[in-house]
């Protein structure tokens, strides 16, 4: 059954908030380090192997919500598993993340799925790999009689940055051809008025929380196409009131049009500014 993104959301939220198998065994067989430079995300998986299985396993990840939930869902999906499955869970999880393969679902992999819509945020997928990726390492290593393995998610001839579909809305670019100050596009101008709008629930303006999708200009007439932080949120038409307003102040504007939607979803991990990012103290 194909999931809506808002269930995928919420089953990745779901293991970041109560992650499985959290923490660091007392005497592990194996532990395994793991790095996502692309993201700063980390992790330390200990292993506890029992003939040829996994018996038990601890994971302790850093980093964003997507490469933590996953190493929650990794754990949960290879705990009592031997060592072939576990690698062959693996190996799918990865065939599917990296080269489109179908799930072939079971109940006890279900959650797994909630990952495949990563997928439409080619940055993230390292996130998701990563605790699988460390597995792997710590079981390569334990073959060879090793009890510490380290994995770094490196280029592996993907596109490391893959540009995001999305324009990016923080910090309009400057002119290349060094368009002077004071003599902005309508759009720009347009932009700067909407970073006035502030999303009362975050304290922040929307053009930077990246919540501005587009903007239409035509004839004096300007379309702004917007989204909330989320469907539930009360202060819908605060903003839309806002938006109208601090557009309708700047004189060459006739009319403001809103077109309110949700999709994409809202993502600060990829719409967000830089600086939003680091405010808001995540990602
Ligand atoms: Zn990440």
């Amino acid at each position: 059954m194909p999931l809506t993104d808002d269930l995928y959301r919420d089953i990745i939220l779901e293991h970041f908030k109560s992650p499985r198998n959290y923490g660091r065994l007392e005497k592990p067989s194996v532990t395994s380090h793991g790095a996502n430079p692309f993201c700063g995300d980390e992790l330390e998986l200990t292993l506890a192997l029992e003939g040829n299985g996994i018996r038990d396993l601890r994971v302790q990840p850093r980093g964003c919500s997507i490469s933590q939930a996953s190493a929650s869902m990794m754990s949960e999906a290879v705990k009592g598993k031997s060592l072939p499955e576990a690698e062959r869970l693996a190996r799918q999880f990865k065939a599917v993340m990296l080269e489109g393969a179908a799930w072939e679902s079971s109940p006890e992999t279900e959650d797994l799925e909630a990952l495949e819509g990563v997928k439409k945020y080619p940055v993230r997928i390292k996130c998701a790999l990563l605790s699988w990726n460390t597995l792997l390492e710590g079981l390569a290593a334990s073959r060879k009689g090793q009890s510490e393995a380290t994995h770094v998610e490196s280029g592996d001839g993907e596109p490391a940055e893959p540009a995001p579909e999305l324009p990016s809305l923080s910090g309009a670019p400057r002119d290349p051809a060094g368009q002077p100050a004071g003599e902005q596009s309508p759009e720009e101008q347009a932009r700067e008025a909407l970073k006035a709008v502030i999303d009362p629930e975050l304290n922040l303006n929307v053009v930077d929380l990246g919540l501005v999708y587009g903007i239409g200009i035509q004839d004096g007439q300007v379309t702004v196409t917007y989204t909330l932080t989320s469907p539930g949120c009360p202060l819908g038409p605060v903003i839309q009131g806002q938006i109208k307003s601090v557009l309708t102040r700047l004189g060459w504007v006739k009319a403001v049009q809103t077109q309110l939607v949700w999709t994409p979803p809202w993502d600060p991990r990829t719409m967000a500014s830089e600086e939003i990012k680091t405010e808001l103290g995540i990602w």
